[in-house]
């Protein structure tokens, strides 16, 4: 039987939405092969790439190796390689390295910086449209500013300390917003004044951010003044030079980086493909996403590449959600095609724009009735960022984003300014990890030891061990049952009784005072939760010999620093159990602030974490998702 052959080119927002959906649709279709190729091997998280550019992430923060998404879609081949052309008729896409042939195709291939023509954008300006593009700014920068250090000339020195970012869409008023960020660490880290930093946007238009509402938009200018960047309206740029630029009112600015995010059209890896384009070389498509022209031969156009008219001049936005959207639009017809069901007819449903200036700032309009600036539109942006690794399943990468954006962040530069990425040594924390497995061993012990004698493990497991047939466990249900046991569990409830009669509230133990019970009655949910766990004598013999195991493997654990985080979760939980149960005090509440102290990764300082957990991600990351590769099933 011959294979249906889907190929999607480009692993962008839209190639990467539609080979899932794609992918999830046809898992039971041994019939159907799909294949996936893009120039690299990883996703470019292209809405973060001002965060490489302007050093407030790591490079690899923003690459998501294609493996990792597609580990768990075995219908799905990659392939590493650069798409050169398509043959229409004999319906092959050609590649450097070969050829694949296909009954369906959809086309992602994204679009590029649009410099208009204007003279020296090319050889001397930046633009920030690829992973490539945002890590040579952020080479530029750096060097430059170091270069800028040593300059003795203070007009050249003026002109290598002066960033101009042409643009004020969200690429360019974001980009400037990290170099707000950035511009302090550089100066401290250059031993330079950060007032002899100036930062600068030209726009050609007399407003800023235009798909924003002018309300939004004035917020974001103020915020920009406040934060001393100049913006030059009605300013197009005519020249771009090695050490100035040239605005059409004649004037110039002395600088050594401008950064170009004025335009964008569609890739021209594809102008050679034959097909239909329109303003911005995008490539024309109907309302099903087939390329004009070739709608009997399935090829679909998405992304930012595709030119369809939701409105009468109006193409779909160059966004993420319509990249998304336009894909799951070409999915679905191909799911259609495939099963002989009706076609979908695209509709976009935009929810909003979000824009960060720098990592604590931003604007958002969401439905077109929610307006947010500030810390609020930056929270917002992070939820948008989260839903997206939740769309496309990835809970590897969306946690590896939260670990990125928030807890391994440099300089203060997220939005909790820096409380949730201070670091620590972790040495610190080695005593009071080893003290605390201490106190779960010494309590433990107890369990078993009981009245016996610790250096005669002969003496142990007898009277007062949670090893006898006596129920240890204070509940009502469990006491009625027992006869022989009576007297010690009800002991134990005319304790609590007299206990509760004295006792005072207190964090440690004050002498002569009786502490308090966290609870001193079960609550009833949680008593239904344990009836069901323990209904009978029986099961709480055996659960109370478990738990006593369980904490002498986790006191062990915090010693030896094994499996620490996982511990000190586990020591949180029986906490708040035994707090529920009636049967801890609040004197020893401490145990759950300590338990989250030790969850710092202390058992990665003199402890076998330093070792076992790097083995561990190594081996479970290679079972579930393979090796990553640099490249991908090339020919
Ligand atoms: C700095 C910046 C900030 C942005 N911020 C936002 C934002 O906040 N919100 C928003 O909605 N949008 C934002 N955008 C726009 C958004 O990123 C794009 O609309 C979106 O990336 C388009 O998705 P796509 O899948 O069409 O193309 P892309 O994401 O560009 O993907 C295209 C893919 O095709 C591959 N490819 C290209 N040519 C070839 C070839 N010849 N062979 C093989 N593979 C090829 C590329 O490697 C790439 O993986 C921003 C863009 C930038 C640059």
């Amino acid at each position: 039987m011959t294979k249906q052959k889907i190929v999607v080119v480009g692993a962008g927002y839209a190639g990467v939405s539609a080979t899932k959906f794609l992918a999830k649709k046809l898992k039971k279709d041994s019939d159907v092969e799909i294949t996936l190729i893009d120039r690299h091997s990883y996703h470019t998280m292209m809405t973060e790439l001002h965060e490489v550019a302007g050093g407030r992430v790591e490079p690899s923060a923003i690459q998501y190796d294609l493996q990792r998404l597609f580990s768990r879609k075995k219908n799905v081949t990659l392939v590493t390689d650069t798409v050169t052309g398509i043959d229409k008729d004999k319906k092959v896409v050609q590649t450097k390295l070969g050829s694949y042939e296909f009954d369906q195709l959809i086309i992602g291939m994204g679009g590029e910086p649009n410099d208009f023509g204007t003279p020296g954008v090319k050889e001397h300006g930046f633009t920030l449209w690829s992973f490539e593009n945002s890590l040579k700014i952020r080479e530029h920068i750096l060097e430059t500013v170091e270069k800028a250090a040593i300059e003795p000339d203070p007009e050249v020195r003026k002109a290598m300390l002066t960033f101009v970012v042409c643009g004020s869409g969200f690429t360019g008023i974001e980009m400037v917003g990290e170099l707000i960020d950035w511009k302090d660490r550089l100066a401290k880290e250059f031993k330079l004044d950060p007032n002899e930093f100036t930062l600068m946007v030209v726009e050609a238009m007399p407003t800023i951010l235009n798909m924003l509402s002018r309300n939004d938009a004035a917020k974001a200018e103020r915020y920009l003044e406040k934060k001393n960047v100049k913006l030059l309206l009605n300013a197009p740029i005519v020249e771009v030079a090695a050490d100035h630029i040239k605005l059409k009112d004649g004037s110039s600015v002395a600088t050594h980086t401008l950064i170009w995010t004025a335009g964008v059209k569609a890739t021209s890896d594809a102008a050679d493909f034959g097909l239909e384009s329109a303003r911005g070389n995008r490539l024309i498509a109907n309302e099903y996403m087939q390329a004009k022209g070739y709608e009997d031969k399935n090829i679909y156009i998405v992304g930012d590449l595709v030119y369809y008219e939701e409105f009468p001049e109006t193409p779909t936005p160059q966004i993420v959600q319509a990249a998304e959207q336009t894909g799951h639009t070409a999915a679905a017809n191909i799911v259609a095609d495939i099963k002989g069901s009706e076609k979908h007819k695209f509709k976009g449903n935009y929810q909003g724009f979000m824009v960060s200036v720098g990592s604590k700032w931003g604007v958002a309009n969401l439905f077109d009735k929610i307006h947010l600036s500030g810390f609020l539109a930056i929270i917002m942006k992070h939820i948008v960022n989260l839903k997206y690794f939740f769309d496309i399943r990835s809970g590897y990468y969306m946690f590896q984003y939260i670990m990125h954006e928030f807890f391994h962040i440099k300089d203060d530069r997220n939005v909790t300014r820096g409380h949730s990425s201070r670091y620590g040594n972790v040495l610190w924390s080695v005593p009071l990890r080893v003290f605390y497995g201490m106190v779960w061993l010494v309590e433990s012990m107890k369990k078993i030891v009981g009245t016996g004698d610790y250096l005669k493990p002969s003496t142990w497991f007898g009277e007062g061990s949670w090893f006898t047939d006596k129920v240890a466990f204070p509940f009502p249900w469990l006491q009625e049952q027992v006869t022989t046991g009576a007297s010690a569990a009800g002991g134990g409830a005319e304790a609590t009784e007299t206990t509760a009669k004295a006792a005072q509230f207190g964090l440690s133990y004050a002498y002569g005072e009786e502490p308090m019970q966290v609870f001193d009655h079960m609550p009833k949910w949680f008593e239904s939760v344990m009836k069901f766990m323990m209904p009978n004598q029986e099961v709480a013999l055996f659960m109370q010999k478990f738990m006593t195991i369980v904490e002498v493997l986790i006191a062990l654990a915090l010693i030896a620093g094994l499996f620490t985080w996982l511990s000190s979760a586990a020591t949180i939980g029986l906490t708040i159990a035994f707090c529920l149960s009636g049967m801890f005090y609040w004197v020893n509440i401490w145990f759950i602030f300590v338990a989250f102290a030790l969850m710092n990764g202390s058992g990665r300082a003199l402890g076998l974490d330093r070792w076992v957990i790097p083995w561990v991600q190594r081996t479970l990351g290679k079972w579930w998702y393979g090796t990553p590769k640099s490249r991908y099933g090339s020919k």
